[in-house]
């Protein structure tokens, strides 16, 4: 896996803007170790910030140009816009994601007066990967933006301008997860966090002789958008009829007694299973950080194939890409568990691997996955890395 020096990165800048960068930046993606599509839910999920990502370099200009150039978008070169313009186009392709973070900075006040050019390269797998490279890009913007102006933000309200620039600049409809896993991880723990309340803690992630193996679908990207839309509607609906006996306002709330107790209040199969992954998944979450923080890895892996399972038969976002993958990792020697990881229907999957059985599991779980499916997977170690930082 390639990845950038700070100084072939601002060789690069150097190569496209004839002059050297002020500040460079690294920004992460992010793997979800358990609690997955439970963050629009006010439930709890568990992420860590991994050291594939986003490089990028800047350097303010004396005008109100905005120029951007992404070194895995070469072909599109330099695209341009103003201050003046912070506006989604269509057209302006991935720069939209940097318009929206400097558009509510300066929404809410902070002085940015002067133009930018700004290089960015990442080693993400592109588009729907399922490790957010749309967050990693976004709180790249944000810091960098940040640091070049010397604004005085704090990082939880970047990350709100992140997941802002997502679901109202594009458009985009997602929780909270990956702006705050990408822009507040620390290195060597994951993050427990409660989306109802915000409040969160570091967790070490102590691994032991295992390490995250990042197993990736290699699925061209589907259309994920609106089946994403489909759930998050699903389960507003089953807290609306919940809501009939029970004074709740996500399913996050809810422990599983309580809503097995009340389940007769939904009106379809369909609400039921969508609602009973929401609140199960919640309490898979927090037991997930209880057995970590005991050292049990062996409950911490069967529960995130219990959360495989759930993610398969009641919110059936996993596909046949995702399901051959889990299925095969959870056959291999020396695997603790293994599951969807992101809003599913490809992307990728995460499997916690003794070291010494890394490379027979890259091996057989490939091999059937390509018997299967019909082309490769791709396997990246994950290291944990820290949030969106200056370099
Ligand atoms: P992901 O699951 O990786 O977040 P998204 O569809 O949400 O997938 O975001 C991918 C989009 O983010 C790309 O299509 C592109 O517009 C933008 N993007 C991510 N990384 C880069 C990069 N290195 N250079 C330019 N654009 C990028
Ligand atoms: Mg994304």
């Amino acid at each position: 896996m390639k990845i950038m020096d700070k100084k072939e990165l601002e060789m690069n800048f150097e190569e496209v803007f004839g002059v050297k960068p002020e500040n460079c930046f690294f920004s992460p993606g992010r793997i979800n170790l358990i609690g997955e599509h439970t963050d629009y839910n006010g439930g709890h999920v568990f992420p860590c910030a991994i050291t594939l990502g986003t490089w990028g370099a800047a350097k303010k200009r004396d005008d109100q140009k905005l120029r951007f150039y992404s070194g895995n978008f070469e072909k599109l070169g330099i695209i341009e816009t103003d201050l003046n313009n912070l506006k989604y186009k269509k057209e302006d392709n991935w720069t939209n994601y940097a318009k929206g973070m400097i558009y509510y900075l300066r929404e809410a006040g902070y002085q940015v007066e002067q133009g930018m050019d700004i290089y960015i390269w990442g080693n993400l797998p592109q588009g729907g990967s399922g490790l957010s490279s749309s967050a990693s890009i976004e709180m790249l913007f944000g810091v960098m933006v940040q640091s070049l102006f010397d604004l005085d933000v704090d990082r939880l309200a970047l990350v709100k301008m992140g997941v802002k620039t997502e679901n109202e600049f594009l458009g985009l409809s997602s929780g909270i997860l990956d702006q705050f896993a990408v822009g507040m991880s620390k290195e060597g723990h994951a993050i427990l966090l409660d989306t109802n309340t915000l409040d969160y803690k570091y967790v070490p992630l102590d691994l032991k002789d295992n390490v995250i193996v990042i197993m990736n679908t290699n699925k061209p990207r589907a259309l994920v958008e609106s089946k994403y839309n489909e759930r998050v509607a699903g389960c507003q609906e089953a807290v609306k009829e919940l809501q009939q006996k029970l004074d709740i306002k996500a399913l996050g709330e809810l422990d599983n007694e309580t809503f097995d107790e009340y389940s007769y209040l939904l009106k379809d199969e369909t609400h039921l299973k969508r609602a009973r992954h929401a609140v199960s998944e919640n309490q898979r979450c927090l037991r997930g950080e209880a057995a970590l923080e005991k050292g049990d890895l062996e409950e911490f892996g069967r529960l995130q194939n219990a959360s495989h399972v759930s993610l398969e038969y009641d919110y059936e976002v996993t596909g046949k890409e995702l399901d051959t993958l889990a299925h095969e990792a959870w056959k291999q020697p020396g695997v603790l568990g293994a599951r969807m990881c992101g809003a599913g229907f490809g992307g990728s999957g995460i499997a916690l691997v003794a070291k010494d059985k890394v490379d027979e599991f890259e091996k057989n779980v490939g091999k059937v996955y390509e018997e299967k499916i019909g082309y490769a997977p791709r396997f990246f170690v994950a290291e944990v890395a820290d949030g969106t930082h200056e370099l």
